[in-house]
């Protein structure tokens, strides 16, 4: 690596670093995120770091996988704080362009998901996947990465990518990278600086309602009544909405009603008061 870390601001910029790079025969890693980091963005910096040469971060709060009503405004951001980060966790160049710089006057293409994107948070966030695909694509052929690291925190998320990379042909591999925890158990997440310290309190009730619900899912237990029991123990705990808890095959994430041959997982979404928080878990 050495000296300070590099920021590239527009697609001309980023495109004489990644050139360089490629003509001394450089590989690349991509870790696209939309910044506040915390260590589990940075395991995956410190795991790209480990699939290539060459590490970009891209910082990028993408306006079109929020809806009107949804935290855009209020998303957190902290380039400078996020910079230093990155700089000790071994990337090499920051990609962080603006709005303006991604979505010029006149943009107006856009990638439609494929069918791992409708249910679940596709039910919920019906347009959130196509923000997400479109500027995923985006990033890959600004960036031409040969890697790109993806958290499976947003489990759906990456089944989606996957889905899109394989269908469209795209010449990079995605890796999935484990979920970073607090020690209580809470996935961690920019999300969770909305909590306050009574919701913070509660939060970890999810991840111990899935976790319990997968083993009951492998140890045979009837599915639905499973999903049922956990939704109790998530409202009783003082979750103030739950959009869904769901036991769905890890690829298609299409409902699963028994247990089968094929690796489940277990997803869940639910609020607590403002903020709304996703989890999963394998079964
Ligand atoms: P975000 O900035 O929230 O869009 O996340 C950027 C990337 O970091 C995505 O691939 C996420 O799945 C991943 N990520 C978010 N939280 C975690 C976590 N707790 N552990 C590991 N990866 C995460």
């Amino acid at each position: 690596m050495g000296g300070k870390t590099k920021i590239a601001r527009t697609v001309k910029d980023l495109r004489k670093f990644v050139g360089k790079w490629r003509k001394d025969g450089a590989s690349i890693a991509l870790v696209p995120t939309m910044g506040a980091l915390h260590p589990g963005h940075l395991s995956l910096v410190k795991l790209a770091a480990k699939k290539a040469d060459r590490v970009v971060v891209s910082i990028f709060v993408n306006p079109t996988q929020f809806a009107p009503h949804e935290d855009l405004a209020r998303y957190p951001r902290d380039e400078a704080g996020d910079v230093a980060k990155l700089h000790d966790a071994g990337c090499d160049l920051v990609w962080a362009p603006a709005v303006e710089e991604m979505y010029p006057e006149g943009f107006s293409t856009s990638v439609k998901p494929g069918s791992a994107a409708a249910p679940l948070e596709g039910e919920f966030r019906p347009h959130h996947f196509a923000g997400v695909a479109t500027v995923c694509c985006k990033l890959f052929s600004q960036v031409t990465p040969d890697v790109a690291i993806f958290g499976e925190k947003d489990f759906q998320q990456l089944a989606v990518l996957r889905q899109m990379v394989r269908d469209l042909n795209l010449p990079l591999k995605l890796i999935g990278a484990p979920t970073m925890r607090e020690k209580d158990g809470l996935a961690l997440s920019s999300r969770n600086a909305y909590l306050s310290a009574n919701e913070r309190a509660i939060a970890p009730a999810l991840q111990a309602a899935i976790a319990e619900l997968a083993s009951e899912v492998a140890n045979g237990v009837d599915i639905k009544s499973a999903i049922e029991a956990a939704n109790r123990k998530v409202r009783n705990a003082g979750f103030t909405k739950i959009d869904y808890i769901a036991v769905a095959d890890a690829e298609t994430l299409k409902p699963a009603e028994t247990l089968g041959e094929r690796p489940l997982r277990v997803l869940a979404a639910a609020w607590l008061g403002k903020t709304r928080l996703i989890d999963n878990i394998a079964v």
